[in-house]
């Protein structure tokens, strides 16, 4: 089967593994510190907190604003489901907004009919690293005293408007899961251009201690550390970071590589009647971190069926973004008009498309497509 993504990991990450495995200090300590820093200069911005997970930076960006119960906070039901999930985490209630047809990303338009008096954050999704038009709705939030929190889980190596996705964003939340371009196996960065959010950041994640384990081992004097907070444990390990450290040195191949499979899908795509394929926007670059493509309600073959048929050619597709009103987790929760959101989790398929992808292989996908419309394969 050709899979839908596959990491793109070599011996220097197994080197890197094994470097810290030999070295005896295995638990957040330099090696994480380092990641933080190179991270958070490829990105764009000061400070750089890696913590166990995107989704909870997430958490803790909705605690670090003092979210809690009362609070809604606006939310893409079209995005992976930790994007809402962590807004009950933080106590409060996700709302549901659309999303725009053309990138899969909510805007000041679709934001602003479910925003009350209640709304204290908005949590903006750079879905499927197609970078989401921030400024906008930043002003929306800005004017009505909300925060905006970025979930880029999967847009590393994406721009907006010729600048690195999160570069100038108060919290963005990342995500180093398998399934997303760089890959520490779990793992997460929370960024933040506030330095004294990226001090609390640090505490909060390491049980609100005020002395990090790694500052107080390094110390030659005894060092008494106190909980000014109650915190969490979401650390990242050194192992996870000597892997993130080789990836980050492999991100501008990945983007690039990813950006010429993509091109490569719109040419054969090109003359297909029925097919969508998602592109850049007119306001930055995607990372192509999936490809989907969105069929027309004239297309010979149901979504499902494509799949199918895809499946049968030995291709692993997957069903589009999901839409998470949807799902029994979120039954009755408030939510706007949710039509295009409702479209496209129904309507669109994502293509395999990860680094080491072969042209041949690439063709097999494409002449399937191609067939299942009616027409001739283009290899
Ligand atoms: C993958 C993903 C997450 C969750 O990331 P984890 O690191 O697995 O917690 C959150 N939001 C979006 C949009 C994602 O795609």
């Amino acid at each position: 089967m050709i899979p839908v993504m596959r990491p793109w990991l070599g011996e220097e990450e197994a080197e890197a593994a094994a470097g810290v495995v030999r070295s005896g200090w295995v638990a957040q300590g330099p090696r994480v510190a380092e990641f933080e820093d190179r991270f958070a200069d490829r990105v764009g911005v000061r400070n750089g907190v890696a913590v166990s997970s995107c989704t909870t930076a997430l958490h803790l960006s909705l605690h670090l604003l003092g979210v809690g119960p009362g609070d809604e906070v606006v939310v893409p039901s079209f995005s992976f489901i930790a994007t809402a999930n962590c807004v009950v985490h933080a106590g409060a209630t996700p709302v549901f907004a659309d999303v725009e047809a053309e990138d899969g990303n909510i805007s000041e338009r679709t934001v602003e009919p479910v925003l009350t008096p209640r709304t204290t954050a908005v949590i903006v999704v750079h879905q499927a690293g197609v970078p989401a038009d921030v400024g906008p709705l930043r002003e929306l939030c800005r004017d009505r005293g909300i925060a905006l929190v970025e979930d880029a889980a999967c847009a590393v190596g994406a721009t907006l408007h010729g600048r690195p996705v999160g570069s100038d964003a108060l919290l963005a939340a990342w995500s180093f899961h398998p399934r997303k371009l760089l890959t520490t196996g779990e793992g997460g960065m929370l960024t933040t251009t506030d330095p004294a959010l990226a001090e609390r950041a640090r505490r909060l994640r390491e049980h609100g201690m005020d002395v990090s384990a790694a500052a107080r081992h390094l110390s030659r004097q005894p060092v008494l550390e106190s909980y000014g907070e109650v915190g969490f444990n979401y650390r990242m390990t050194d192992i996870q970071a000597a892997i993130g450290l080789v990836q980050l040195g492999r991100l501008d191949a990945m983007v690039q590589r990813r950006r010429e499979l993509a091109a490569g899908y719109h040419e054969l795509l090109a003359d297909v009647p029925g097919v969508r394929a998602v592109h850049d926007p007119v306001h930055g670059t995607t990372n192509y971190q999936s490809f989907w493509v969105e069929l027309a309600a004239d297309f010979p073959l149901s979504r499902n069926e494509l799949l199918g048929t895809l499946a049968e050619a030995g291709v692993s597709a997957r069903a589009g973004i999901m839409a998470s009103h949807r799902q029994p987790a979120y039954a009755g929760h408030p939510h706007g008009d949710l039509g295009t959101t409702e479209r496209l989790t129904d309507r669109t398929l994502i293509l395999p498309l990860f680094h080491e992808l072969t042209e041949a292989e690439q063709g097999t996908v494409v002449d399937t497509v191609r067939r299942a419309a009616g027409l001739r394969a283009a290899s």
